[in-house]
């Protein structure tokens, strides 16, 4: 699929808006309202426009949320997902919260190598108060055993946020010294109206300084196929490679080959515009691939070229929590 001089090979599932957690960047204190579960794409409906979108150039597909593995039946789904011959790869995002080594066993044995686990603070407090759940030592023992296991590459996400984790971003770093983890420091986008607003962002050339204040100089090295738009630099010594995901001080988008399928049926061609399409009602009220595929093509055209995040004023920003888009 092809949006300007961009081939789109990369789709991002949400299979749900729900979360065990409620990190306080992602989904806000206040009540939130989850979409009704008949409004929530059914996974045969998702294969259905994952085997359209591989017709027309998906290779990739990473599964995310809310946190995918609330989702009933999602091991059912994955495995289906598996068997879809032109996927080369399949990943997941998660919090780890819900797996366990048998668990993962059983993702490795259908096919996935690569999971990618969030995790804020070593902190196990912090960690209570940043995802109000207190499970620091159970997601740190799932990310152990992925890594007994053998899964590889297993990628931690980070979101640095001033007076929250800003002191622990040398130890965070640092556990690339230790384990051949991807550790990859996201910057905070303001998204829908959670209690954690722009004034707490820490921009990358700030994150590196404080590394490099901590461990001495970060080496760029060349990025590898399923890098995204983490760029990628190693510490001496450390088996790990650190990655920067810089939406906010430097945009990605002219290399930004993704499209994202929310869980209630959208295709959404740009994290950061609220401009999404929707291919779930068609679905259901019969169309046939090639109408399908005419959907795909149209949501792509609205694929923006730049978002301009860095220009943007609150009130410009999406609407959407990071949970009902899909992260
Ligand atoms: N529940 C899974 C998890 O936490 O890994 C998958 C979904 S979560 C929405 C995907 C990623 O989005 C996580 O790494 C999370 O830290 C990140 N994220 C959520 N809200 C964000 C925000 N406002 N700014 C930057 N990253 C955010
Ligand atoms: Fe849940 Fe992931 Fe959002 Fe945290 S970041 S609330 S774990 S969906």
């Amino acid at each position: 699929m092809i949006a300007g001089t961009r081939n789109i090979n990369y789709l991002r599932i949400s299979v749900t808006d729900r979360c065990n957690f409620r990190c306080r960047y992602c989904i806000p204190a206040a009540p939130f309202k989850f979409i009704e579960h008949d409004n929530i794409a059914r996974y045969e409906e998702i294969l259905r426009i994952v085997r359209i979108g591989c017709d027309m150039g998906i290779t990739k597909v990473r599964v995310t949320g809310g946190e995918p593995f609330v989702r009933k039946g999602i091991f059912f789904f994955i495995r289906q997902l598996c068997r879809i011959s032109q996927l080369k790869d399949i990943s997941i995002t998660t919090n780890g919260s819900r797996l366990n080594r048998n668990k993962i066993k059983e993702l490795m044995d259908m096919g996935i190598q690569r999971l990618n686990f969030s995790l804020d603070t070593l902190v196990p407090e912090k960690f209570i108060w940043i995802t109000g759940r207190d499970r620091f030592h159970k997601v740190w023992d799932t990310i152990m055993a992925a890594h007994d296991l053998g899964m590889s590459p297993i990628k931690i996400n980070t979101v640095a946020l001033k007076g929250f984790n800003d002191d622990e971003i040398q130890a965070i770093a640092g556990l690339t010294l230790k384990y051949p983890f991807h550790v990859r420091f996201i910057e905070h986008m303001q998204m829908g109206d959670t209690d954690v607003d722009a004034s707490q962002q820490i921009l990358t050339r700030d994150i590196k300084n404080l590394i490099i204040g901590a461990h001495g100089p970060l080496t760029a090295v060349p990025k590898g196929a399923n890098d995204g738009p983490a760029k990628p630099y190693v510490l001496a010594g450390g088996p790990g490679i650190l990655g920067f995901i810089t939406p906010v001080s430097s945009h990605f988008c002219s290399e930004c080959n993704r499209l994202r399928l929310t869980s209630r049926g959208t295709l959404r061609p740009c994290l950061l515009q609220n401009n999404e399409t929707d291919i779930l009602t068609p679905l259901r009220n019969g169309a046939d691939d090639e109408a399908l595929k005419q959907i795909m093509v149209t949501a792509l055209k609205d694929k923006p070229l730049c978002h301009n995040l860095e220009k943007r004023t609150a009130r410009d920003m999406p609407l959407n929590h990071m949970t009902s888009i899909g992260g």
